[in-house]
């Protein structure tokens, strides 16, 4: 059985970040029909707001008018941020694609489910060639700080330029465009950084390697259709086959519009969701709600990760440089075997954050904590008080100020749940429980002290971390997790969703352990390797499910049967 003509398209993706792009240009690739329909709006240099006080292109709440990229949601253990874009995260992000350490293979449920070791530095390197990863070479004046500072503390060593996906081809000038240099020449012409900074506004200068200029673009050009602001607000199986086997109908509306919805119905044999962590947890709670997906598993929502990340920061009044030069985040060092802290920035005049920052402040998390930070602004404004108005003020910010990410690569997890918050009975929604993430990491707080010190400038805070003790994360994982059964997990080793046929999840959502590094790399490279195991078009048979399996501890690469011997990711149309 090949091509499903009767339906409107094989596969339906939703979302078109990291796991979404994949999914359908792999898909695209072995022949299917494919469509991605993307809730948020897609962006051109054009469009892109030039600084964060542009808040109608940035943020995205488009019941309050603003139709931008970028989104914070509010809960009781996180603030989390996250992209929504034709092209998911990629169009915010920082660009820093760094492979995790081993030992996130050992622990959680995924362990002993495939040999992650011995299978995934194939799908990394795979996802690495396509996102164009290379070292950073162009360190600004917050990366040469960083670096005087890690030497005054002793672990100068481990300093290191971050991996990014961004091009800067050696002995090019600035801003100097070249035909396509990823795809042999199938992909778009590229600039080279110009080291604005700007890379988490969106990059205006076609440098960054963005998905809309990767793997989604060569989806779209073999033939994917993908429909911009175009929320998913339904899928159910199709013809009374309760388990998916015979099709889907995914239900959208426009995600832009706030009457005339243009509500639209779609059916396909298969369906990926790659809403991002968040956005396939909520998707998935509310199909699960209404009975369109009853026999989702329970373990929906359980363990989410945040990466055990705290911002955290110096401000330098009247610095020399301009610390808004560089990539977004430039270098990074370790300052214990599990805490890691990168130099981050945003371009000149994108000073909007600055509301966001205040006088760094220790001390256990609470009433404790807030009275602490008062006793600190006023003893500062009495001993500086020009010096601490300028720092607490947001203009002048991001030239001024070096943001210090924070992440740990310790144990710890939240759950989400599908309820009535207490603040508003009248809808359900996404909620967090579970034991509190720790806002303040001692050893990160020293560091940020250390940094102020040797610039003469202020350590500063995350204000919300201090104020209602929620750390931020722009690294939200899990909740969808990858496991031998729906007894732990909502997804087999291979993505297919436990209890429906030919649904798969390709995301941020499956990833089972905290990573403590930036996680797209690794979304990418488990996603490369569930499509891997989808046989071409032409072979298919419409009966993939999820294998309940017993805990198969593997010693070589998972056996591959028929069709799928042949690693896909490697296909002649594949680009190398
Ligand atoms: C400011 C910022 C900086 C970051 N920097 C880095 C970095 O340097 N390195 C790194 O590795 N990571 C970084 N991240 C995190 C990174 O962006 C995410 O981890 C990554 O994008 C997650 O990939 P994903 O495939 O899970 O989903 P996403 O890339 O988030 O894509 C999901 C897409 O699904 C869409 N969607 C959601 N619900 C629906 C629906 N119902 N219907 C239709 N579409 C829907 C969303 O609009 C979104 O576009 C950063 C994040 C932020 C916010
Ligand atoms: S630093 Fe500027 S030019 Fe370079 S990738 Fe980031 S936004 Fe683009």
């Amino acid at each position: 059985m090949g091509r499903t003509q009767q339906f409107d398209f094989d596969f339906i993706v939703i979302g078109s970040g990291f796991g979404g792009s994949v999914s359908a240009h792999r898909l695209t690739e072995k022949g299917y029909r494919v469509a991605v329909m993307e809730m948020g709006r897609r962006w051109t240099p054009d469009n892109l707001p030039r600084t964060s006080w542009s808040i109608h292109r940035w943020f995205w709440r488009p019941k309050l008018g603003l139709r931008g990229f970028f989104n914070m949601r509010l809960f009781r253990h996180a603030t989390i941020l996250h992209g929504c874009a034709v092209g998911g995260g990629s169009i915010t992000y920082a660009s820093t694609l760094l492979p995790p350490p081993q030992k996130v293979w050992d622990s959680s449920s995924w362990t002993g489910l495939a040999d992650w070791k011995a299978e995934m530095p194939q799908h990394f390197e795979t996802a690495s060639r396509m996102l164009g990863v290379t070292e950073n070479k162009i360190l600004g004046p917050a990366d040469h700080l960083l670096k005087k500072a890690a030497e005054s503390v002793g672990c100068g060593h481990t300093f290191y330029c971050t991996k990014v996906g961004i091009f800067q081809p050696p002995d090019a000038k600035p801003g100097q465009t070249f035909p396509d240099p990823f795809f042999g020449g199938e992909g778009p012409p590229r600039t080279t950084c110009i080291a604005c900074g700007g890379c988490m506004m969106g990059c205006r200068y076609n440098a960054k390697n963005t998905l809309d200029l990767g793997y989604l673009y060569l989806a779209e050009k073999h033939g994917a259709q993908v429909f911009p602001e175009t929320k998913v607000v339904d899928v159910r199986p199709m013809n009374g086959a309760n388990d998916g086997g015979a099709g889907y109908e995914v239900s959208t509306v426009k995600s832009t519009a706030w009457i005339r919805r243009q509500p639209r119905r779609f059916t396909c044999r298969g369906v990926v969701f790659s809403a991002s962590s968040l956005g396939t947890m909520e998707l998935l709670f509310r199909l699960n709600e209404k009975g369109s997906l009853p026999a989702i598993s329970r373990r929906l929502g359980k363990h989410v990760r945040t990466n055990s990340e705290s911002l955290i920061g110096a401000r330098m009044p009247g610095w020399h440089e301009d610390l808004s030069q560089g990539i977004a985040i430039g270098s990074g060092i370790y300052i214990d075997e599990n805490t890691h802290i990168e130099a981050v920035r945003y371009p000149r005049g994108s000073d909007a954050m600055g509301f966001l920052t205040t006088i760094l402040t220790n001390g256990r998390p609470g009433s404790q904590r807030i009275a602490l930070w008062l006793k600190n602004v006023v003893a500062s404004l009495m001993r500086h008080p020009f010096k601490t108005v300028r720092v607490l003020q947001p203009w002048g910010w991001a030239r001024e100020f070096v943001i210090l990410l924070c992440m740990q690569a310790l144990e710890g997890e939240i759950q989400m749940r599908w309820q009535r918050p207490w603040f508003w009975p009248f809808k359900k929604c996404l909620v967090s429980r579970g034991k509190k993430v720790p806002t303040y990491i001692p050893k990160a707080n020293e560091f940020a002290q250390k940094f102020a010190q040797l610039t003469g400038g202020f350590p500063m805070s995350m204000l919300p971390e201090i104020l209602f003790d929620v750390p931020g994360t722009a690294h939200c994982i899990g909740g969808c997790v990858i496991a031998d059964s729906p007894d732990h997990g909502v997804v087999d080793s291979r993505h297919r969703v436990f209890g429906y046929k030919n649904m798969y999840i390709c995301d941020g959502s499956v990833v089972a352990a905290n990573l403590g590094v930036n996680p797209s790399l690794t979304i990418t490279a488990l996603a490369e390797r569930a499509m891997s195991f989808i046989p071409p078009a032409a072979e298919a048979t419409w009966l993939d499910a999820a294998s309940d399996s017993a805990h198969v501890t593997v010693t070589g690469a998972a056996p591959l049967a028929g069709s799928q011997r042949s690693n896909p990711a490697y296909s002649p149309r594949s680009h190398k």
